[in-house]
């Protein structure tokens, strides 16, 4: 059974108290759909202080590390340090990393390989920009980028990865991929994961979508077959509208 799950990303918002309140009023809500798994990405520097609620419904992530253990880095945060601050999941290849920090297919592979060796499970972000999706080639364009990040992995290692689609297009411009556009493309990447490991491997990751989703909307792109749940980014700031959305699951 995929699960169901809706993560927000907080980017490089919030300052302490107002991370803080944000976070709480997350905690003390009880009545969570019992089939959703919340995850929150706050900036890095807040992942100790929250993950003493270990009980809490909600999970933590990271949104960005550095794939070594240790050393002569600096300004990063290694992987090992991730996991000892509390961190199960880590965003990798959000289209942000990749255009600011020029973040590429062979370092995003390495991401992924040292999460899995630590254990953190990785929630890999693809999707297409504008100028691709108006040449038709959206498809050959997401392909390769888990081809060329993702499907080096065996079939024990993909189990553990959740992929989020997320046409660059979308990201923070408040205009939303159609239910038929994102349906069309969670499906194929549904399809390149039977095709590259097995209808049951396929069957067992769930693929998000990310790009404006809002209480409008959320729901009716949850609804659709190969859509199990959405990476949100601004309305995941605004407790209310965050709440909204994983409800309509
Ligand atoms: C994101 O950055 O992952 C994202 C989906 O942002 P937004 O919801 O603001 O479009």
């Amino acid at each position: 059974m995929r699960k169901k799950i809706v993560a927000g990303n907080w980017k490089m918002n919030m300052l302490p108290e107002e991370a803080e309140k944000l976070f709480n009023s997350l905690l003390v809500k009880k009545d969570w759909p019992e089939n959703v798994e919340i995850i929150v990405f706050p900036p890095v520097i807040y992942i100790n202080q929250f993950s003493e609620f270990k009980d809490a419904n909600i999970q933590l992530g990271v949104q960005n590390f550095f794939p070594r253990e240790n050393g002569a880095f600096t300004g990063e945060i290694s992987i090992t340090q991730v996991k000892a601050c509390g961190a199960k999941y880590a965003l990798i290849g959000h289209s942000e990393r990749r255009a600011f920090f020029g973040e590429h297919e062979a370092f995003l592979k390495e991401k992924i390989d040292a999460a899995m060796t630590h254990e953190i499970l990785p929630i890999f972000c693809c999707g297409e920009p504008l100028e691709i999706r108006e040449n038709n080639k959206e498809k050959e364009f997401v392909k390769n980028q888990l081809v060329q990040s993702l499907f080096h992995l065996n079939t024990q290692q993909i189990s553990k990865v959740t992929i989020a689609y997320e046409p660059v297009w979308a990201i923070g411009t408040g205009k939303t991929a159609t239910i038929e556009q994102a349906e069309d493309m969670h499906r194929s990447i549904r399809e390149w994961l039977v095709e590259k490991y097995s209808m049951e491997i396929a069957n067992e990751i769930s693929i998000l979508y990310g790009g404006s989703c809002t209480p409008d909307n959320a729901e009716k792109l949850f609804a659709c077959p190969n859509v199990d749940g959405g990476l949100i980014g601004g309305a995941s700031l605004k407790a209310d509208l965050f709440t909204q959305i994983i409800e309509s699951h």
